[in-house]
């Protein structure tokens, strides 16, 4: 039984070496291989990483020739892993590596897919602790499969998961998603999510709404039931408006002339919701294009190397 291990990193010097380290100990009576992706980081993580697997034969190192985001390091990590089960982690160590034992229990179980799910979360800012429960539980209530609340990307996978996943044509990856979209027997195991004990999140607002979007797009056709709805809605109203402006018209001649106020809302709120709705096509139109340009999730800066034993 071989594991495999994947570790996105970017910009993480100073966590590196601790992250090699404890995986090390922590992994050292299970037959393993550890997968880095380096995603095009700009300090001397790439240097340190080189260092490090120069001296452990058995493991492999991913370079991107840019940063291509999280999701596209996970899923070269899953094209290069050789592992009978998969485990992909954070590299800041958040998620405590121990649980891997547990998720190997839990599989040979006879589970094809053991996810962690957090208890709690330590060191990070209310905010992104608000958006992170609503934006699961809005994803589950648009989306028809069940993507556990509160999971992050750190989980076990078994091999068939992976050939699977890697096997996917689609170009906007939201791990989380895509694993339940597979199917497959999975359970869930409790945990504490720690504080990151170096370096600053990697993920800021931007990203993470970029990521939210793509959940909720690649999964969901929703927004654009949304946009149905609220036409009807208003084009109801708008009904409504007309006939009740054309009596006016008949019983108060006089009078109407006046009604700037309501003519400026009903010109701003249709504007809005026209606008609304383009947004939200163009949201998925800009997705089939992404999709049909077919280009590479991302690029290797050399061949990957791998150091056998
Ligand atoms: N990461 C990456 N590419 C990116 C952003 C992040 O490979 O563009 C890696 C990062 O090095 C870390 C993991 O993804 O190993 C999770 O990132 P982070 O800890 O910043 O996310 P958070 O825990 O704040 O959600
Ligand atoms: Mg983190």
């Amino acid at each position: 039984m071989l594991l495999s291990v994947i570790i996105p990193m970017y910009n993480e010097e100073e966590l590196a070496e601790r992250t090699f380290r404890t995986l090390e100990s922590v992994l050292a009576n299970v037959e393993h291989e550890l997968v880095f992706v380096n995603d095009g980081s700009k300090d001397r993580t790439l240097e340190i990483l080189e260092g490090l697997l120069a001296k452990a034969p058995g493991h492999t190192l991913i370079n991107f020739s840019r940063n291509f985001g999280h999701q596209a390091a996970f899923s070269a990590g899953m094209a290069h892993a050789k592992g009978d089960a998969v485990v992909i982690i954070d590299g800041d160590l958040q998620d405590p590596p121990e649980l891997i034992h547990e998720m190997l229990i839990k599989w040979r179980d006879g589970y094809q897919v053991v996810y962690a799910q957090r208890r709690t979360r330590k060191g990070e800012s209310f905010f992104k602790k608000l958006t992170a429960s609503w934006f699961y539980r809005i994803l589950n209530s648009l989306t028809n499969i069940e993507i556990p609340v509160d999971t992050g990307d750190y989980r076990l996978m078994d091999r068939r998961v992976v050939d699977h996943i890697n096997n996917l044509p689609e170009r906007s990856r939201f791990l989380r998603g895509l694993v339940c979209w597979v199917g497959f027997k999975r359970t869930g195991l409790l945990y504490d999510r720690a504080e990151r004990t170096a370096g600053v999140s990697k993920y800021p607002l931007k990203k993470m709404m970029r990521l939210a979007t793509d959940g909720i797009t690649s999964f969901s056709s929703a927004p654009l039931k949304l946009s149905f709805i609220l036409g009807l809605i208003t084009t109801g109203i708008s009904a409504l408006l007309g006939l009740w402006s054309i009596a006016e018209r008949i019983i108060h001649p006089a009078t109407t002339s006046q009604g700037w106020a309501s003519l400026m809302l009903v010109i701003v709120f249709l504007g809005g919701v026209q606008l609304l709705s383009v947004g939200i096509l163009g949201e998925y139109i800009g997705r089939i294009y992404d999709e049909v340009k077919q280009r590479p999730l991302y690029i290797l800066d050399k061949p990957s190397k791998e150091n056998s034993k």
